[in-house]
């Protein structure tokens, strides 16, 4: 009997959304119904022979007619997309090699979940594809155990092709949330929390309210949000002090800038006013952080938690602006603003994560009084995608959204819904 070589790989921590997203898939797939996860012995290990003793020479042979059994560009694609997956896991702290095979499953479930500026699947199945062959290729060409043939890796590859098929064309097409859903969801959040005089429910309104309006007003992609730390928001320092400067972090595509987004002051309702739900939200994260800094753990939350009660006892309502008002004082400007909240809480120095964004959505959505389908069928993309579609709407040109949302003119157009007659430049003309 020789020791199954895979047994002895640590298996990768997942995170919960992660490991949500693999059982997704799984059960999609014609496996369903297969144990969850992986046991680590359900690898096929290919028996490999003890090792001839080749001279030199006749090892450099080999490896010469090997490198040119594939084209070089199958070559050159092989290897970006094995540095890929090897960058993935690095970021990570995963093994890449050997990879165990509950890696790679969450490598192509998490990358079947992203979206492109249109709300489309960003990789197609095809490069999904390419991904675990590259993934088979690398392991096997240094003997090693192939994870790509697990079972776990099979059912979400099956998974994801049914997934795709079964949803037509245009699968997962993130449905924009407009600014009438906006105004809907909000104002829902807002007397329920108000309804009761429990203090957590107001905890999560302010957070969600603010992650609402900004994720539709700034256009913010899920991770662009949720990376943000209270240091990078400031008074764009206008003469009129009307406009918030954001300050992004680096994400894929500004990997080498960072551009500022800027939001105004709301005219209407304070419940729709960039500035005043960041306010109210960031009040709460300066009194737990203020009340909880220098202390240990367990005395840092009691006293946070006081602080945070002290401060939502005070009567307020969420409809009249405070963004003429002093700012709360800040003690930990370097931690992400919009965190996971525990036991009413928010958690220190934490973010929240895109697929709890996308998560809480859905949820605000149906407590909202949305059918269930309707609910569901919004995403953490959707307000992203329902900002250019309402400004598109208005008349706003798409050069004029990209600039706001950071895409092409052609991006943007993608979310035209206007007759062909409007706007339409022959009109005046004539
Ligand atoms: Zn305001």
């Amino acid at each position: 009997m020789t020791a199954d070589p895979v047994a002895s790989l640590p298996r990768p921590r997942l995170n919960a959304g992660e490991r949500a997203r693999i059982r997704r898939l799984r059960t999609s797939s014609s496996g369903g119904g297969q144990q969850e996860g992986s046991s680590g012995r359900e690898l096929a290990v290919v028996p490999v022979a003890s090792t001839p003793a080749l001279t030199e020479q006749q090892r450099e042979a080999i490896a010469h007619r090997r490198a040119h059994a594939q084209a070089a560009n199958t070559r050159a694609t092989y290897t970006s997309a094995w540095s890929r997956f090897e960058s993935w896991c690095a970021d990570r702290g995963f093994e890449a090699l050997p990879a165990h095979p509950d890696t790679v499953a969450a490598y192509l479930a998490v990358a079947d979940d992203e979206r492109d500026e249109q709300g489309e699947p960003r990789y197609a199945r095809t490069t999904l594809e390419l991904w675990v062959a590259a993934i088979s290729r690398a392991h096997r060409d240094r003997q090693l155990p192939d994870p790509t043939r697990s079972p776990v890796v099979g059912g979400v590859v099956e998974g994801i092709k049914r997934l795709r098929t079964s949803s037509g064309e245009r699968p997962d097409k993130a449905v924009p949330l407009l600014h009438t859903d906006l105004e809907a969801i909000v104002s829902a959040i807002a007397e329920h929390s108000a309804a009761g005089r429990a203090w957590k429910p107001k905890v999560y309104a302010r957070r969600d309210i603010a992650l609402l309006v900004w994720s539709y007003a700034g256009a913010f992609r899920e991770s662009e949000l949720c990376r943000l730390w209270i240091a990078d928001i400031d008074r764009a320092g206008d003469p009129d002090d009307k406009w918030l400067a954001i300050r992004l972090r680096g994400t894929k595509t500004t990997q080498t800038h960072s551009p500022t987004v800027v939001l105004p002051r709301g005219t209407g309702s304070a419940l729709l006013c960039p500035w005043c739900v960041y306010l109210r939200w960031l009040a709460v994260v300066a009194a737990y952080d203020t009340a909880a800094t220098g202390l240990d753990p367990a005395a840092g939350q009691a006293a946070g938690a006081k602080a945070v009660q002290r401060l939502l006892r005070r009567p307020d309502d969420p409809t009249v602006h405070l963004c003429d008002a002093p700012w709360p004082r800040v003690t930990r400007a370097r931690t992400p603003i919009f965190r996971p909240i525990d036991h009413g809480l928010p958690r220190d120095r934490k973010e929240l994560s895109g697929y709890s964004f996308g998560e809480m959505i859905k949820k605000r959505a149906l407590l909202a009084g949305y059918p269930a389908d309707a609910a569901k069928a919004f995403r953490g993309h959707s307000p992203r995608a329902g900002f250019s579609t309402d400004g598109l709407a208005r008349g706003i040109s798409a050069y004029d959204i990209g600039r706001h949302t950071r895409q092409t003119v052609r991006t943007v157009a993608g979310y035209d819904r206007n007759q062909p007659w409007t706007n339409n430049p022959a009109e005046g003309l004539l």
